[in-house]
């Protein structure tokens, strides 16, 4: 799940300025989850260009504007719209702009900022997060992800902005992720565990493996590279 926004309006009709026809993009995946990209946003987007006298060429809601095949067989369905426009204005994730613009010879502009959520969450989302470092330490952290709890993702112990307990970041909201990682050890009679040194992250391990790159969806990526060498 990709976690979206909508940008202030102010910051689309700057993108648009100097263009008159535009041609909306939604994606019924991730971004109508976020309401920011679903039917009811897309109207509502075109309902706001039309005020400031854009003209809406057309729009269509992708299933997942981030796969490729989906968005250019949705745009061959509305090829005459898509072309009457001077740009496309996409509401999705930037991997679904991206994804638009690969299929396009055409301006696209994001209607969205991505949001960071620091790594996946399961597939039932809680408050857990997981970075897929291939090199799991939850045993010297007593289960608590120091990636991903503590703001700047280090390895080996808080950083010195901690303040009673909370992030320097936000400590308004923000837990010290290595505070609350003290905190379980000490509850759980690990404290010495504090001493141990994680070993250095291989960063090459937060790839996907050598074997999974054949699985069906790195077969067709590399399939679609040789075949249509960009
Ligand atoms: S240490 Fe690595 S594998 Fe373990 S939870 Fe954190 S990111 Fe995931
Ligand atoms: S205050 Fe704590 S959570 Fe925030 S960056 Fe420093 S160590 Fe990480």
């Amino acid at each position: 799940m990709l976690v979206s926004e909508l940008k202030p309006f102010e910051d689309i009709l700057e993108y648009l300025d100097g263009e008159k026809n535009v041609f909306l993009v939604g994606c019924k995946g991730c971004a109508e989850a976020c309401q920011t990209g679903g039917e009811a946003q897309v109207l509502e987007m075109k309902q706001k260009l039309e005020e400031e006298e854009k003209a809406i060429t057309g729009y269509t809601i992708i299933d997942f504007a981030c796969e490729k095949a989906l968005v250019a067989s949705k745009l061959r369905g509305h090829w005459s719209e898509v072309m009457d426009a001077d740009s496309l204005l996409v509401m999705s994730c930037g991997i679904g702009v991206q994804a638009t613009s690969a299929v396009i010879d055409k301006v696209v502009h994001p209607a969205c900022n991505t949001i960071s959520l620091g790594g996946a969450v399961g597939t039932w989302p809680g408050s857990e997060r997981c970075r897929q470092c291939g090199d799991c330490v939850l045993d010297l952290t007593a289960g608590i992800c120091p990636l991903t709890a503590c703001t700047k993702g280090l390895l080996n112990g808080p950083c010195g902005g901690a303040k009673d307990g909370k992030c320097e970041f936000e400590p308004e909201v923000r837990d010290c992720g290595w505070h609350l990682i003290y905190e379980r050890l000490k509850k759980l009679g690990q404290l010495d565990k504090m001493r141990e040194i994680a070993p250095l992250k291989d960063r090459s391990k937060m790839q996907p493996p050598k074997h999974l790159r054949s699985t069906i969806m790195w077969a067709l990526e590399q399939e679609e590279r040789e075949v249509a060498p960009r």
